[in-house]
């Protein structure tokens, strides 16, 4: 049977204990802040970036949104990035990306201050990670982590395969899952034989953006799957990676995240908590 691992559950719980440690720190003196730069009008980022407005101020944080139009220069995006950098009522600062093509996302991601890059994305947090140094973990791969964790599945000593190579997902799940003592295989589009990969999988991260890619006959019996991908459907709908309803139909036990309702929630949590985590550093 199909067991579905409810992401906005956890993510329910998750926050209001999030908004009882923001109310602590509130009462010590310090509202924990995230900015959030969008450029652009990107349909799916405005509504991203609404998602963590909303949530951020349901906590009792403090949030700053800036939305810059399209013709913003990158000498402006930098400009108001060292400015929050130097503010001391913001925590952690977000630019969504993707950025418009005229403007350079390494940069962009470099500008940020290493203590407020809640994202995780900037080398330095990366490269912490990669050594096993305290880091701001990017917040997606934080989120699957703990989606896997709340089936109560041991990680340690499972083959687990990553299916995409991106920086802001695929290599960082990896290195977090190795770290938590997996045996971890990276596939992407150039792997061979992906389904074989795939069949002999514990673990399975779906981080592609391809709907459906991922069918039911290429997953273990009694595996976990966690589905990364977002794809908007003719019809509007989202979904994901991971061919949900074929897998429904298998005669074997496995877990699946949702889309809607898996993996996205937990990105917004895990940027609360990265947020919350860099404002307690302001009270030591
Ligand atoms: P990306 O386009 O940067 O990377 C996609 C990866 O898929 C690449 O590494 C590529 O090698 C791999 N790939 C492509 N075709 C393949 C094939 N035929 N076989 C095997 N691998 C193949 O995308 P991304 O930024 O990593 O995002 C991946 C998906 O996750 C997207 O759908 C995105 O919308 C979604 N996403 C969701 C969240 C969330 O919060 N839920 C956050 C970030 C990204």
């Amino acid at each position: 049977m199909l067991k579905l691992i409810d992401g906005k559950a956890l993510s329910a719980k998750l926050r209001s204990g999030i908004k009882e440690e923001v109310a602590e720190i509130k009462a010590k003196g310090i509202t924990p802040g995230l900015a959030v730069i969008l450029v652009g009008d990107d349909p799916a980022s405005q509504v991203y970036v609404r998602n963590k407005e909303k949530a951020c101020i349901e906590a009792g944080m403090h949030s700053e949104v800036y939305r810059l139009p399209e013709e913003t220069t990158e000498e402006e995006l930098l400009a108001r990035i060292d400015k929050l950098n130097k503010d001391d009522n913001i925590h952690g600062i977000l630019v969504q990306l993707p950025v418009p093509k005229h403007i350079d996302e390494d940069k962009v991601i470099d500008a940020i201050s290493v203590e407020k890059d809640v994202d995780g994305f900037s080398p330095a947090n990366v490269g912490a990670l990669l050594i096993g140094k305290e880091a701001f973990e990017p917040c997606t791969p934080r989120g699957c982590i703990e989606l896997i964790k709340t089936t109560g599945v041991e990680i340690t000593g499972k083959k687990a395969v990553v299916i995409g190579r991106s920086n802001i997902v695929g290599k960082p799940i990896a290195i977090m899952l190795l770290r938590e003592n997996a045996t971890v295989t990276i596939c992407h589009s150039r792997t061979k034989d992906l389904k074989k990969e795939v069949r002999d999988a514990d673990i399975v991260v779906a981080a592609i953006g391809k709907a459906g890619f991922i069918t039911a006959d290429m997953i273990k019996p009694g595996a976990v799957v966690i589905d990364v991908g977002i794809n908007r459907m003719e019809n509007g709908k989202l979904t994901g990676d991971v061919d949900q309803n074929a897998l429904k139909e298998m005669d074997f036990d496995c877990y699946l995240t949702p889309v809607p309702g898996g993996v996205g929630p937990m990105t917004i949590t895990m940027l609360m908590r990265n947020t919350l985590v860099s404002a307690k550093r302001k009270l030591k």
